[in-house]
């Protein structure tokens, strides 16, 4: 082993909600050199989200090249690169000029609330989920490339006449790494088509019904792969010149891939801006009546797609972010974890951030962000305490949805992203659910998935069982809490949720 991949190695770019990182993994699975860049989070009006797609493309070009860099590797010592991506966030450009014809509208943006009542018509929210397995909601793409169409001048026109891509932020990347407007390949994979509320999930082809009822021309939409092969070289993509693209997964799904829940029931949690919970149903989409989604896990070549049912909460590690950028109540995202240990308890403070609505398994577009059970004892200890638990009490929701809907009963939870080197989180979580919380040695599971996707294509790992081989746990909290106390909180959480609805 150590003979044949010596100095070989894999690269992945992972474009977040928050940063784009490029990485770079040695066949044991090990992080080899890291790069990140933040970009820019536009608010141009309340509910409104939108990225900067040249700044993103910028920043991706920059990470790569240092990267390679960083690792002191040749270019040829790297023999697969693949991409993972914030899912959902819908660029539309111009294949001739290159050019975004708007900005990025990102995931968590909920200005098609009303296109999405308007498409739900009497049939309900439910009205695609047969054959897509969403409901329909701001959150997918199909609705925000429709409003581009409705909203930027000549913007349908030139849709209709075939000039215009649409594309998830891995086709905006596919696009331009291989050739751009110099023979780029319009391209995603099967994992981020069926986040677009466009791909019937059992043919894993476009579903021309719903694209002609959403409006949008398929003459604009990417060809779909499977999330696993060699698609082409790069051509510009910082110093990765002629290194196969060779994978493509949603982020989520990349996690789910790099944490090896390979086999059906297996599941894991990441902690990012949002949390989203994957679990693993085997070769059979199964349909949730609990508030879950169903979606492709991963498709390796031209095997069968895996499918999982995913619990998708908007607003988690955000909102730290909030509490730093918004309140100024803490320097930095850590700092929110000293401030949350100097009280015993959340003093009665619950705090539920539906700032897009709320996602998994409540699905509530109409509720907005209350802070609930203040008194004249409540500080900010206790403010910073309730944003840490309400990532907990989310999870804890949509662990109880997939326990419904599977009848699985959960036995530890699989965690992963950057919310998880929070201890006091973790600990919380673990008090909460019941069951342990464990971590993995290579907290970086995204790109690790990516990684793994294009290395697999290439031959650089075997099979999956290399994967599987790979994982190594590196960390674990083990619940330490009174099943009342547990109950109360959760009743308490369960509460303060009905204080958010209607308030949109
Ligand atoms: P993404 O991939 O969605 O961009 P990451 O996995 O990089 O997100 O996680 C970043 C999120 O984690 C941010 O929202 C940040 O507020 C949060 N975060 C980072 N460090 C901590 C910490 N120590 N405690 C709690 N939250 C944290």
């Amino acid at each position: 082993d150590t003979v044949t991949h010596d100095r070989t190695y894999v690269a992945a770019i992972d474009q977040g909600t928050t940063s784009t990182r490029a990485m770079i993994f040695d066949h044991s699975g090990q992080v080899v050199a890291s790069e990140q860049l933040e970009h820019r989070q536009i608010f141009p009006r309340a509910g409104w989200v939108e990225h900067d797609p040249m700044e993103i493309w910028r920043n991706t070009r920059r990470v790569a090249g240092a990267v390679l860099a960083a690792s002191e590797l040749q270019p040829h010592q790297v023999v697969a690169c693949g991409i993972t991506n914030q899912r959902e966030t819908t660029i539309v450009w111009d294949r001739t000029t290159g050019l975004p014809v708007y900005n990025a509208i990102v995931w968590q943006d909920t200005r098609t609330d009303e296109l999405c009542e308007y498409f739900a018509g009497d049939a309900g929210v439910d009205r695609y989920k047969s054959r897509t397995g969403l409901p329909l909601a701001s959150y997918f793409a199909g609705p925000k490339i429709r409003w581009i169409l409705d909203n930027v001048d000549g913007a349908r026109e030139r849709a209709q006449r075939g000039e215009l891509c649409f594309g998830t932020v891995d086709s905006w990347l596919a696009w331009n790494m291989t050739g751009g407007v110099d023979g780029g390949q319009h391209i995603t994979d099967v994992t981020n088509a069926s986040r677009t509320m466009l791909m019937d999930l059992r043919t894993l082809a476009w579903d021309e019904q719903i694209c002609a009822e959403v409006g949008i021309p398929m003459s604009m939409l990417p060809q779909i792969r499977s999330s696993s092969e060699v698609i082409g070289p790069l051509r510009a993509a910082g110093s990765f010149a002629d290194v196969p693209l060779a994978g493509i997964l949603g982020d989520q799904q990349a996690a789910t891939f790099g944490q090896a829940c390979l086999e059906p029931g297996d599941a894991k949690n990441t902690y990012g801006t949002g949390n989203f919970l994957l679990l693993n149903t085997g070769t059979e989409p199964v349909f949730s009546d609990h508030g879950l989604l169903t979606t492709v896990c991963y498709r390796l070549g031209d095997q069968p797609a895996r499918y999982a049912l995913e619990g998708s909460i908007a607003v988690t590690g955000s909102l730290v972010q909030w509490l730093r950028d918004n309140l100024g109540l803490i320097p930095t995202a850590a700092d929110v974890e000293t401030l949350a240990a100097q009280a015993d308890d959340n003093g009665g403070v619950y705090f539920v951030p539906a700032f897009s609505g709320l996602f998994a398994p409540r699905w509530r577009p109409d509720a907005r962000g209350v802070i609930v059970g203040l008194t004249r004892f409540a500080d900010k200890r206790h403010l910073a305490r309730s944003v840490l638990e309400a990532s907990a009490y989310q999870t804890r929701e949509v662990i109880e949805a997939m326990q419904a809907d599977s009848g699985v009963a959960l036995t530890t939870l699989k965690v992963d992203g950057g919310m998880v080197v929070n201890d006091l989180l973790m600990q919380f979580q673990s008090d909460i659910l019941g069951v342990p919380v464990v971590r993995p040695v290579v907290n970086e599971t995204t790109a690790l998935g990516a990684a793994y996707a294009a290395g697999l294509a290439v031959g650089f790992w075997e099979s999956t069982d290399d994967i599987r081989a790979n994982w190594a746990e590196g960390g674990r909290w083990s619940p330490a809490m009174a099943s009342g106390e547990r109950e109360r909180l959760y009743a308490g959480w369960n509460r303060a949720v009905i204080h958010s609805f209607d308030l949109a």
